[in-house]
């Protein structure tokens, strides 16, 4: 069954070559999303996966980390936190600066809505090489909250995001559909 809906999902997911530039292979979800069985299919394997790893809090990272993670805190019966490009949420944020292949990017979250004691399940589309998800993961510590774990739709394996992600996971689970 898992084997049908790993099928149903990697079918609902266009490959757009040469997309944001060119040597990229863009994977497009919006195909997935707008099929309510496959949308259905991949929230449910996303809660399944939050719920086993004992998870208080999803936090989905800007922006299609947004898109699936809301359905999946609802699902799970878990709160849902959004971590943003810097400049974007209105409150008292927390930072975190990561590098880029070229140059550098910030990530920020409220410091208030992660509290000791939150058990956080980080959610994303793709997990590229890893730089994201690794400051999302120093957030959350920073923030004095646990980490329950890092669940993607897909993990791009030439890029070597998993192997980039193990120190900050510190034994945490990287679920990839
Ligand atoms: P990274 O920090 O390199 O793991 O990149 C992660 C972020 O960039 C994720 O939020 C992804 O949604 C997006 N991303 C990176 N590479 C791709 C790709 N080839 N196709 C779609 N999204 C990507």
């Amino acid at each position: 069954e898992l084997a049908e809906i790993t099928t149903l999902l990697l079918s609902r997911i266009r490959d757009v070559a040469d997309y944001p530039e060119p040597g990229v292979m863009f994977k497009d979800i919006t195909p997935l999303l707008a099929d309510p069985v496959a949308f259905t299919a991949l929230t449910d394997a996303l809660a399944e996966v939050t719920v086993r790893h004992g998870a208080t809090k999803i936090v989905g990272l800007e922006a299609r980390g947004f898109i699936l993670g809301a359905p999946v805190a609802v699902r799970a019966g878990v709160g849902f936190i959004p971590v943003r490009k810097a400049g974007k949420l209105p409150g008292a944020t927390l930072s975190q600066a990561y590098d880029l292949e070229y140059g550098s990017a910030e990530i920020e979250v409220h410091a208030e809505d992660l509290v000791a004691g939150d058990r956080v399940m980080v959610i994303d589309d793709v997990l590229a090489t890893g730089g994201t998800a690794e400051a999302s993961l120093q957030l959350i510590r920073r923030a004095g909250a646990e980490v329950a774990g890092v669940a993607v739709l897909m993990e791009l394996g030439f890029l070597a995001g998993r192997a980039r992600l193990e120190p900050a996971l510190a034994g945490a689970p990287l679920e990839s559909l």
